[in-house]
């Protein structure tokens, strides 16, 4: 009862202690990481929304800076020529010079620039004139002549477009904007350039000299808008983009102006609207192209038309470009052309995902593996020292059996002598003879107590052994016949012999051999008595090859399979105590071994064809 409780008691305190602290702890950390995967992938589109975001603001960037870039430029510039700064007080006549914008090749992103006189148009259509309204734009930017009247007629347009908008819309345009203090030379030298060339209802270029002096030191507050972006349909309802800004009096023109009547009708209708065409293309494919560059790893800017091609497994996010970067209009009439898709790849979180099951399912089975080990080792020395307490509560069992029989038996024929219950000398005989038999018996059981101690220390120690010489293994067999005779009452009848000659020589010690087969004989006769015509005990040597070998046979029930190596362990004896019959302390196997490994050699029991077992001793031929 005892074992099985024992073993419950250690294997609940290792499952306690061990397996569930481990099989919790890895229980919250896989539970962790499916959370973790679960969170990542429950991020995913909030993560592509913030790469399109990024991606937004790194398109932004080179738009950004053309558009600082020109505003810049002084209003003048969006011309081919302006008119120098005056030298001095007898400037007659403006000097003038190539614009930046004129003078430079197109840079990427930008179709042209243009400038227009938006109140000028207005006027002109108000007051219905015969003549057809003066060009009111100026274009730079494109090289060749359909570049140029390309976006002639863009700026047309968008002209158009703002005239028709209304005043109020008009006027929201202008959120952010600067006042500037320009000088009227510089005014009217832009504006003079509206038609240079063909004939103009006012003179202005000859004007603008006659007065060029006076218009000195006179100049006008301005009002100069930040751009506006915008998509508009073009001359062939084609969309445009659009970056325009406004220049025009702060305060409403003052009417009692000294200035001449050309100029100050020109100052009248001063209302410009300034700008450039942006290259949709460059927009809407180069940039993102360009700037995809800075995303992650795992982010990937999907051009149009490829958006609807990748797999079904990432996440994709689409904005609409134009509209993320702040153009006003019609966005959507671009349709997917506009469309900025970035995709997140969940493959790789899966990837991710799987990398980590398999590392946490490999150290869960080097845990389980170990724990397992652990497990093993346990229920082994716990068998082992439950073993090691039943052997010990055997012997004492035994050697408490062994000792109180003979004491018990010496003491009753001593006081049977004393109290004189034996008169005749036979009788006292007897008597003496059986105090002496078990006083032998006594003398005996603390002799193989102390040859196990005495033994077991020359079997770790050989060095120790010393008392062996070289001799013949069957002629130290037969010195042991006389003993066992006389142990027995028939005499010895029961044993057999059978004793090679000229065997080879072995490490032999007469004390060892006797031991060794005086303990085997006596455990036959004891488990496997020979009965009255049965076949007798059979006690042979042989040599095969360099190794020479004792056996002892018998026809008793044999040692089960099981117990075959444990039977020679010390005190050790099959069953138990309680059920047992024989007497005995567990100790006459143990023995046997100790001798022969002290010898060198080594001692096993096996089955007897036939029935019965054969103890077998085998020690190395010397030399
Ligand atoms: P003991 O004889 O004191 O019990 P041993 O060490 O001599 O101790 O024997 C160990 C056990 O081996 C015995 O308890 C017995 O069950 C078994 N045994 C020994 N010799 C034989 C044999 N010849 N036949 C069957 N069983 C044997």
């Amino acid at each position: 009862m005892a074992r099985p409780s024992r073993k419950r008691t250690a294997l609940l305190l290792y499952g306690i202690l061990l397996v569930l602290p481990t099989v919790v702890l890895g229980g919250l950390h896989w539970h962790q990481l499916w959370l973790d995967y679960q969170h990542a992938l429950s991020n995913l589109p909030a993560d592509a929304a913030r790469a399109a975001d990024r991606l937004v603001e790194q398109i932004r960037g080179p738009l950004q800076e053309r558009l600082e870039r020109a505003q810049d430029l002084g209003f003048d510039e969006f011309a081919p020529l302006r008119a120098e700064p005056p030298r001095g007080q007898n400037d007659t006549a403006p000097q003038w010079q190539t614009t930046a914008l004129a003078g430079s090749a197109p840079e990427a992103g930008v179709l042209g620039w243009f400038s227009a006189d938006l109140d000028r148009i207005l006027n002109a259509e108000d007051r219905r004139d015969s003549e057809p309204p003066p060009p009111y734009f100026i274009e730079t930017g494109s090289q060749d002549a359909e570049g140029r009247a390309r976006i002639r007629a863009v700026a047309e347009s968008a002209v158009r477009h703002l005239i028709a908008i209304g005043f109020m819309e008009r006027t929201t345009r202008l959120r952010g904007y600067r006042i500037e203090a320009l000088p009227w030379q510089r005014i009217a030298a832009h504006l003079a350039q509206f038609d240079p060339n063909t004939a103009s209802p006012r003179p202005i270029p000859d004007c603008l000299g006659e007065h060029w002096r006076r218009l000195a030191g006179t100049g006008e507050e301005v009002v100069v808008s930040e751009f506006f972006l915008e998509i508009l349909n073009g001359p062939e309802g084609q969309p445009v983009a659009l970056a325009t800004r406004r220049v025009l009096p702060e305060d409403k023109p003052r009417s009692d102006d000294d200035l001449p009547e050309c100029l100050s009708d020109m100052r009248r209708d001063f209302n410009l609207l300034q700008g450039m065409v942006l290259d949709l293309d460059w927009l809407l494919r180069t940039l993102p192209r360009e700037s995809a560059e800075h995303l992650g790893p795992l982010e990937h800017y999907l051009p149009p038309g490829e958006a609807q091609k990748s797999p079904g497994t990432d996440i994709v996010h689409h904005v609409n470009l134009l509209a993320a970067l702040g153009f006003a209009g019609d966005v959507s009439g671009l349709g997917q052309r506009a469309v900025l898709a970035v995709e997140v790849e969940q493959r790789a979180l899966d990837r991710g995902f799987r990398a980590q099951t398999m590392r946490f399912l490999g150290v869960a089975a080097m845990l389980v593996l170990s724990l397992g080990t652990g497990l093993g080792l346990l229920l082994f020395s716990v068998n082992r020292e439950l073993e090691r307490a039943e052997r010990t509560r055997n012997f004492v069992a035994a050697v408490t059996h062994e000792l109180r029989t003979p004491l018990s038996t010496i003491a009753l024929h001593i006081e049977m002598l004393m109290e004189g219950w034996a008169q005749s000398p036979e009788r006292q005989q007897e008597y003496y003879l059986r105090i002496a038999r078990e006083t032998q018996r006594l003398s005996t059981l603390v002799e193989r107590v102390l040859e196990k101690s005495r033994l077991s220390e020359a079997v770790s120690n050989p060095m120790d052994a010393g008392r062996e010489r070289v001799g013949d293994l069957s002629k130290a067999v037969e010195a042991v016949r006389p003993l066992l005779a006389a142990a027995d009452a028939r005499g010895g009848l029961d044993v057999e012999y059978d004793l090679a000659a000229d065997l080879p020589p072995v490490r032999i010690n007469q004390e060892s051999i006797t031991s060794i087969v005086v303990n085997l004989v006596e455990n036959a006769r004891k488990y496997a008595p020979v009965r009255t015509g049965g076949e007798p005990i059979l006690v042979r040597t042989g040599a095969e090859g360099h190794q020479v070998w004792l056996e002892v046979l018998d026809r008793g029930p044999g040692v089960p399979e099981a117990e075959r190596q444990r039977v020679f362990e010390a005190f050790y004896r099959i069953g138990n105590e309680t059920t047992r019959t024989s007497t005995g302390t567990g100790l006459g196997l143990h023995l046997v071994d100790l001798q022969a490994r002290a010898l060198g050699g080594r001692a096993w029991v096996e089955d007897r064809p036939g029935g019965g077992s054969v103890f077998k001793v085998q020690l190395p031929a010397h030399g």
